[in-house]
C-alpha cells in the first residue's frame, strides 16, 4: 500500500496547479490520483461538482461527520468547512495507488494520526498577495487568505518536505522527485505494481 500524500499550502502558492500538473505527466513512479475534497462553500466560475469538490450544505457535512464518513474536517478561513471522505482514499489505498490530499494544516495533523506514513509536503510560493490578487479575489478574501497563510507557517516544520514554488515546471519535478524517493524507500512488497 502507498502512504497518503500530503499537500498544504497557502492559499496562491500553487498547490492545485502543481497537483494537476503532476497527474498529467505520463511518468509518474505510480499511479496517483487526486482525493476530492467535501466543502461547504460555493463553487467558483468553472469548478465541477465531483471534480473540484464535492459541494455539500453544512447540513450534509454534519451528518457526514455524525456517521463517521470523514477521514478529516476543518473550518478553513474562519469560514466554510472541508473535509476529505474516507470512500476517496481507502479503496485507492488498497489498489496500490497513491492518493494526493490538498488539504491545510489542521487536515494534516488529523490524518497522520490515523496514517502515521504520509508523505507531508508544504508548498509555499514568494509574494503571495499578488498571486491572490491576479487570480482575481476580492479585497477582503485576500486579506482572510493572508491572515490564513500566517497561521500556517507556523505549521512548516510539520512537514517532511518544503517547495518553494518559483518556476511551475520545477516545482512539479521536485514534487515528483520526491514522491519517487519515498516510494524507493518502501520495501518490494508493499510498494505499489504498475
Ligand atoms: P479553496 O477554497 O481555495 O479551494 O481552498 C481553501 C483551502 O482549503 C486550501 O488551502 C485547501 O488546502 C484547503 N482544503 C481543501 N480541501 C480540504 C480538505 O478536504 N480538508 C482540509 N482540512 N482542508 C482542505
Amino acid at each position: 500500500m502507498f502512504p497518503v500524500i500530503i499537500i498544504s499550502g497557502p492559499s496562491g502558492s500553487g498547490k492545485s496547479s502543481t497537483i494537476w500538473n503532476l497527474l498529467k505527466r505520463d511518468n509518474n513512479p505510480c499511479p496517483l490520483r487526486l482525493s476530492v475534497s467535501a466543502t461547504t462553500r460555493s463553487p467558483r466560475p468553472g469548478e465541477i461538482e465531483g471534480i473540484h469538490y464535492y459541494f455539500w450544505t453544512k447540513q450534509r457535512f454534519q451528518e457526514a461527520i455524525n456517521h463517521q464518513e470523514m477521514l478529516e474536517h476543518a473550518l478553513v478561513h474562519q469560514l466554510d468547512y472541508y473535509g476529505t471522505p474516507i470512500t476517496e482514499v481507502e479503496p485507492y489505498r488498497h489498489q496500490g495507488v497513491g492518493v494526493i490530499l490538498d488539504i491545510d494544516v489542521q487536515g494534516m495533523e488529523q490524518v497522520i494520526q490515523k496514517y502515521p506514513d504520509a508523505l507531508t509536503i508544504f508548498i509555499t510560493a514568494p509574494d503571495l498577495q499578488k498571486r491572490l490578487f491576479d487570480r482575481g479575489e476580492s479585497e477582503e478574501s485576500i486579506r482572510r487568505r493572508l491572515e490564513t497563510a500566517q497561521k500556517e507557517y507556523q505549521y512548516i516544520h510539520r512537514y517532511q518536505e518544503k517547495i518553494n514554488n518559483i518556476c511551475l515546471e520545477d516545482t512539479v519535478n521536485q514534487l515528483q522527485s520526491i514522491i519517487q524517493h519515498r516510494l524507493q524507500m518502501i520495501p518490494k512488497e508493499k510498494s505499489c505494481v504498475r
